[in-house]
């Protein structure tokens, strides 16, 4: 029990597909475990508390959910129903879990496709690989975010999620009834709905994602001077780091579209944000507005010139959806179970 007459939260935390970073956020979180360990027990964690399924099953069920990973195989499905069925909050922790993220890429090459089977056909390659090798998992037919196989409480993006949101999100859900919050955080970036419900000791509403409000772009340092393409450049290749803007520059930065929050982690460090949040509400797919953007400010006159800059572009859908192809792409998303 706590210090209070509010139980302990009992906390579940679970990796699909995906490289377990997130969960490894969680521990990241050091010397305040200890300040968390007064209001909640981690009651399963196969990763660090080598829990079996067993473990879960013999418990009643579990207050928050934190689940990272995406749906790639068919004991990914079966681990986010049972988590699901077992839990009264469930968080979508990172990007993998909250759109898919980078196993989501796999859809660009496999993708069976909705309503088709989830076992590979006698005449797919496929199906002799799994035949060949037995303790292969099963692959479902397409990757999919949480969302898409059961209904999600909150999303928690980034990859993984930087320490003040991670840790804001365990706050404001292990400190539910505890009013105000008990434990020391800061609710700086935030949505207002959210900072407020959780220094009120109350759940943020239903659906409440923990990021920011505005695209990194509006808290960007960089300045914005040219507003114009003519160049492409990828991060391996030589620009200038300090002070402007690296969509100017002609690297494929992604603040335009991405939701904001974490203070322009990557492009301080000189690096193009690569959409890890998702995108912002008020765009409809953040890829076709990439283009869009890039495209209205292309410096050049010359259809030639033109053509030759498009076609040394690299992977575009690898990098405008590298997070986000199964859920925010308008050719791949499917409907979520909210
Ligand atoms: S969101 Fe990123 S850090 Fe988290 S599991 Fe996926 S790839 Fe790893
Ligand atoms: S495009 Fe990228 S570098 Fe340019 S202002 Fe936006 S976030 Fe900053
Ligand atoms: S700058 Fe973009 S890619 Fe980097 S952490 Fe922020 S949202 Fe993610």
């Amino acid at each position: 029990m706590g210090t209070n007459t509010v139980p302990n939260k009992k906390l579940a935390i679970f990796t699909a597909t995906g490289c377990r970073a997130c969960e490894n956020a969680i521990l990241d979180i050091h010397y305040q475990v200890n300040s968390l360990a007064r209001y909640a027990d981690i009651t399963f964690w196969p990763y660090v508390l080598g829990s079996q399924w067993k473990d879960l099953e013999a418990q009643e069920g579990v207050d928050v959910c934190f689940f990272s990973g995406a749906i790639r195989t068919v004991s990914d499905r079966e681990a986010a129903v049972k988590l699901r069925e077992k839990s009264r909050i469930m968080v979508a922790l990172g990007a993998c879990a909250a759109f898919g993220g980078l196993p989501g890429l796999g859809n660009l090459s496999r993708s069976r496709g909705p309503g088709e089977p989830s076992q590979p056909k006698p005449d797919d390659p496929e199906h002799a690989l799994e035949e060949a090798n037995p303790r292969l998992p099963t692959l479902e037919p397409r990757v999919s975010g949480l969302s898409q196989i059961v209904k999600v409480d909150y999303f928690v993006p980034g990859c993984p999620p930087p320490q003040n949101f991670l840790w804001a999100a365990i706050q404001s859900l292990v400190c539910e009834g505890r009013a105000p919050a008990r434990l020391s955080f800061s609710t700086a970036r935030l949505p207002e709905a959210v900072a407020q419900a959780i220094t009120s000791g109350i759940l943020p509403p239903k659906g409440s994602v923990f990021a920011g409000e505005k695209a990194v772009c509006a808290t960007c340092s960089r300045v914005k001077e040219e507003k114009r393409f003519e160049t492409y450049k990828r991060p391996y290749q030589k620009y200038e780091a300090l002070g402007r803007c690296l969509l100017e520059q002609g690297l494929l930065c992604q603040g335009i579209t991405t939701m904001g929050g974490c203070g322009g982690l990557c492009t301080a460090m000189a690096q193009p944000c690569r959409g890890c949040f998702g995108k912002v509400d008020a765009i409809f797919d953040p890829g076709a507005k990439m283009v869009s953007a890039i495209a209205s400010t292309f410096d050049l006159d010359d259809a030639r010139e033109i053509d030759t800059l498009v076609d040394n572009f690299v992977d575009l859908a690898g990098t405008f959806y590298r997070y986000t192809l199964q859920t925010q792409c308008t050719l791949f998303s499917t409907p979520s179970k909210d």
